[in-house]
């Protein structure tokens, strides 16, 4: 609020031209595009056969695909919390997936993507699929976007779940921080990939002449799915590839309006997801190709994604990048790019500008990658080609009846043992070395130690030393 009463301070007494600074090629605008439970292999530049997504397709072509790109967490909140603020989503205080009646949210302690970029003059958005606190107080609009169109949390958890229909309050559209719709039913259901892609057209109109970050984050293809009628049928691939299919529509529709906004050369956009497909849903999950398992799990197939960035003359058309990185990344990275200043406290992610622009030789920054999930624990690592599981308690759908139109399947308990797998040969981790290379994993476990010590880990009995509590909100 204080913040507003300023621009419009400003704007009486300043004349217009000095009231927006330009952005040059070197602070870009930046868009992020960040889907919910799109596995993989749903993308044909990742392997896709049985529908067309041509517009990402392009975006691969004319920009940067990362082969080896990960979430920190296979569930939607937590790892949103962590694209969001640069750090594990265990440093931060977020786990799981927010129900509608919870009051727990993102900390405002925490300072944003959107903070970040506030903070150095870009005007902010959002629209689409928040869930990182349902009450007013917790907003977008009070982490540091100046507008936000959209759900407070996953449109599963409404009065219509196919397995809990007494579980949850309707679900409310809401535009700021009140809600525009108070009842969401399936026919608006339909029109909300549309709807939050217009506004992130509406927004680039309305922001062309100085720099802006918008955040575009569909709620699909997470169940239950939805599409427009008239884009019904239309991918030949059943409700699922139609999903796909109109998301890649709105991904077009963005690249447009840059185009016809005259940005399209000083905007770097990004696309990726927030964790692999939900298994369990069968025809209405997405794919995880090569990998194993999927959402809810620390296998690859929960955690690694694909991800799409494009920034004419900056990043190299249809560069291949196969060093490891992830969505804690972005932050620092975006930092860098836009001249902020990084948050405060501790974080996570590292800049990989040379990863995104293809410099000869980058590595990635990171020594490991870290995979917490559930109450705490530190189920998984990626160290070099190495993946290492810890033991710990999962769930799998191998062997299970496959969930059909909206309805799931029956997952069953999995138990993990200490497994090591090299990605490099065996993508699908489906070769335990453990038994064959006790020092790796001595490496291994001493770097995880390290982590143990900062973030905790249940699965050990490790305190955390670092972590950061969430917001608990009293409105
Ligand atoms: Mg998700």
């Amino acid at each position: 609020m204080r913040m507003r009463t300023l621009a419009a301070l400003i704007a009486l007494t300043l004349p217009a031209p000095l009231l927006a600074a330009p952005a040059t090629p070197d602070r870009p605008n930046v868009v992020v595009i960040f889907c919910d439970d799109l596995g993989y292999a749903d993308l044909g530049c990742f392997g896709a056969t049985n529908y067309a997504t041509p517009n990402l397709d392009r975006m691969a072509a004319e920009g940067a695909k990362f082969t080896d790109f990960y979430v920190a967490t296979a569930v939607c909140s937590a790892s949103r919390a962590a694209l969001l603020t640069g750090s594990y989503h265990e440093r931060v205080g977020i786990r799981g997936a927010l129900g509608p009646r919870t009051n727990v949210g993102l900390s405002h302690a925490e300072t944003t993507m959107a903070e970040m970029f506030r903070s150095a003059g870009y005007a902010t958005g959002m629209a689409g699929k928040w869930h990182l606190g349902a009450r007013p107080s917790q907003s977008p609009i009070h982490h540091g976007f100046d507008e936000f169109l959209g759900l407070p949390y996953s449109g599963d958890m409404w009065p219509h779940h196919p397995e809990h229909p007494e579980g949850y309050p309707k679900l409310p559209l809401i535009e700021g921080d009140r809600p525009a719709i108070a009842d969401v039913t399936a026919e608006i259901q339909k029109s909300l990939t549309t709807r939050f892609a217009a506004r992130a057209v509406d927004f680039i109109g309305r922001n062309k002449d100085r720099p802006f970050f918008f955040y575009l984050a569909p709620n699909m293809p997470h169940v239950p799915l939805f599409v427009r009628d008239d884009n019904a049928g239309k991918s030949g691939a059943g409700a699922y590839g139609d999903v796909i299919r109109e998301i890649d529509e709105a991904v077009g529709s963005i690249l447009s309006a840059l185009r016809e906004a005259g940005v399209d050369d000083r905007t770097l956009v990004v696309f990726t997801s927030d964790n692999g497909p939900w298994l369990s849903y069968g025809d209405h999950g997405g794919s995880a190709g090569p990998l194993r398992e999927g959402k809810g799990t620390s296998y690859e197939g929960g955690v690694r994604v694909p991800f799409l960035a494009r920034w004419p003359g900056h990043i190299p058309a249809g560069l291949v990048q196969p060093q490891p990185a992830a969505t804690i990344d972005l932050l620092p990275t975006f930092a860098a790019i836009a001249g902020a200043e990084p948050p405060a406290p501790q974080i996570d992610g590292l800049d990989i500008r040379p990863l995104l622009f293809g410099e000869p030789d980058a590595r990635s920054p990171h020594e490991a990658l870290f995979f917490y999930y559930g109450a705490g624990e530190l189920q998984a690592m990626r160290l070099g080609k190495w993946k290492l599981m810890f033991p710990h308690e999962t769930r799998t759908m191998l062997g299970q009846a496959p969930g059909r139109g909206g309805t799931p399947g029956k997952y069953r308990p999995l138990a993990v043992g200490l497994e090591l797998y090299d990605l490099d040969s065996d993508v699908g981790e489906t070769n335990n070395l453990a038994a064959q290379h006790p020092e790796i994993i001595a490496r291994l476990q001493q770097t995880a130690d390290a982590m143990r010590a900062r973030l905790g880990d249940r699965l050990t009995g490790h305190a955390p030393a670092e972590v950061r509590p969430a917001d608990t909100a009293r409105d």
